[in-house]
C-alpha cells in the first residue's frame, strides 16, 4: 500500500523535545512526498477532527521550544470503543494512512488499539520521567534533569549559607530515574526512590555521621510519590538538630528549551517513525538501545522490564558522606 498521508499528535504529559520530534516527523514525511496532518490536543483532536495540514515551514523555529505546538491532553473518550471508532473515522476522512503518537505508555495503549482498528500507529517515547520500559531514553528526560539540577544548585547555595538540610522533591511519577541522576549530580546526601526501600533512621544516622566528619549542609533528594516531605523535614530536624526545609520543584521541570540530547534523540525518533510508516509498518513503539533507535511491537514493548541501576544508587551513597 502506498502511504500518501500521515498524522502526528502529542499526548499525555508534555515534555521538552516534543516539538523537535514533531518537526522531524513533518519534514521527514514531506521529503518522502507524504502529506502530514497535525492532530491537536492528543486523541481529543482525533475524535473531534481538530487537525491541520502541516507544511515544511509550519514547523519552523520550534526545535528550540519547550512544550508542544500541537498541545497535549488526556482523553477519557479514547479509552472507549466509540472513541476509537470516531478517531478512525477522522483518519479515514483525511486519508491518513498512519499516525505518529508522541507520549507515554498510556498513549501507546491508545496507539495499539488504533492500530488494531486498522490505522497503523507508531509510538515515540516522550515523557520527562524516562519510565518507558522498552527504551533507555525518553524525550524530555535530560532537559527536566538539567532544569531540576540548576534549581537544586540554587537551593544548595542557601542551604550552605545557613548550615541547613534541604529536602527536595523532583518529578518522576513512580520512577526514580530523575531523582537518582540529579541526586548524584547535585551531591545529595541521600536519594529516596520508589525502586529501593528506605528507612528514615538510616538517613538520620547518615546525616549524623557526615556531620561528625565535618559536613555542614545536606541535600536529601526525594522522588515524587514517596510521601509528604514537609513531615519528613520535621522528623529530620527533630532527630538531628539541623534546621531542615522542604521544597517541591513541581511543574517547572516540564518546561524550557530542550537540551542537545533531547533535540537529537527526538529528531532520530521522529525520522524513524516516518520510515516505518512509509513502509506500511504500524503497531510499533520506538526505543533507544545502546544509543541506536530500535522498535518493538507495542504490546511487547510495554511488557518489557527496565532494571533500576542499583550500582548508581550505591555510588551516590558512598561518595556523599
Ligand atoms: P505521561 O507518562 O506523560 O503521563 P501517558 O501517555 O502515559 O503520558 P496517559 O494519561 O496514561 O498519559 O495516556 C494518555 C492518553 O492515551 C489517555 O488520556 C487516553 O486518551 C489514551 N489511552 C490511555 N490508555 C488507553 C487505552 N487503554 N486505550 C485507548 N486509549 C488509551
Amino acid at each position: 500500500m502506498e502511504v500518501k498521508s500521515i498524522g502526528v499528535l502529542t499526548s499525555g504529559g508534555d515534555a521538552p523535545g516534543m516539538n523537535a520530534a514533531v518537526r522531524a516527523v513533518v519534514r521527514a514525511a514531506i521529503r518522502k512526498g507524504i502529506d502530514v496532518y497535525g492532530i491537536y490536543r492528543g486523541y481529543n483532536g482525533l475524535i473531534n477532527g481538530d487537525v491541520k495540514k502541516m507544511e515544511m515551514r509550519t514547523v519552523s523555529d520550534i526545535i528550540q521550544k519547550g512544550g508542544t505546538i500541537l498541545y497535549t491532553a488526556r482523553c477519557a473518550e479514547f479509552r472507549t470503543k466509540e472513541g476509537v471508532e470516531k478517531g478512525k473515522q477522522t483518519c479515514l476522512k483525511y486519508g491518513m494512512d498512519g499516525v505518529v503518537v508522541i507520549g507515554g505508555d498510556g498513549s501507546f495503549e491508545g496507539a495499539a488499539v488504533l492500530s488494531k482498528a486498522g490505522i497503523p500507529c507508531i509510538g515515540i517515547p516522550g515523557t520527562i520521567d524516562n519510565d518507558i520500559s522498552c527504551s533507555e531514553y525518553t524525550i524530555g528526560y535530560d532537559t527536566a534533569m538539567n532544569t531540576a539540577l540548576s534549581m537544586i544548585d540554587k537551593i544548595r547555595d542557601t542551604a550552605q549559607s545557613h548550615d541547613r538540610c534541604s529536602i527536595v522533591e523532583v518529578m518522576g511519577r513512580n520512577a526514580g530515574y530523575i531523582a537518582l541522576n540529579t541526586g548524584i549530580a547535585c551531591g545529595a546526601s541521600y536519594i529516596i526512590v520508589p525502586e529501593i526501600s528506605y528507612d528514615i533512621n538510616n538517613i538520620i544516622e547518615k546525616i549524623k555521621v557526615s556531620k561528625k566528619l565535618g559536613k555542614q549542609h545536606f541535600i536529601i533528594l526525594v522522588a515524587e510519590g514517596i510521601g509528604n516531605i514537609e513531615d519528613m523535614s520535621k522528623v529530620i530536624e527533630k532527630s538531628t538538630g539541623i534546621e531542615t526545609r522542604a521544597t517541591v520543584l513541581g511543574h517547572v521541570q516540564r518546561g524550557g528549551s530542550p537540551t542537545v540530547r533531547d533535540r537529537v534523540i527526538a529528531s532520530q525518533f521522529g525520522y524513524r517513525a516516518v520510515e516505518l510508516l512509509s513502509e506500511g509498518i504500524g503497531n510499533r513503539v520506538i526505543g533507544l538501545k545502546d544509543n541506536k533507535t530500535v522498535d518493538y511491537d507495542i504490546k511487547e514493548g510495554l511488557a518489557m522490564k527496565k532494571e533500576f541501576d542499583k550500582e548508581m544508587f550505591d555510588i551516590s551513597y558512598n561518595i556523599s558522606f
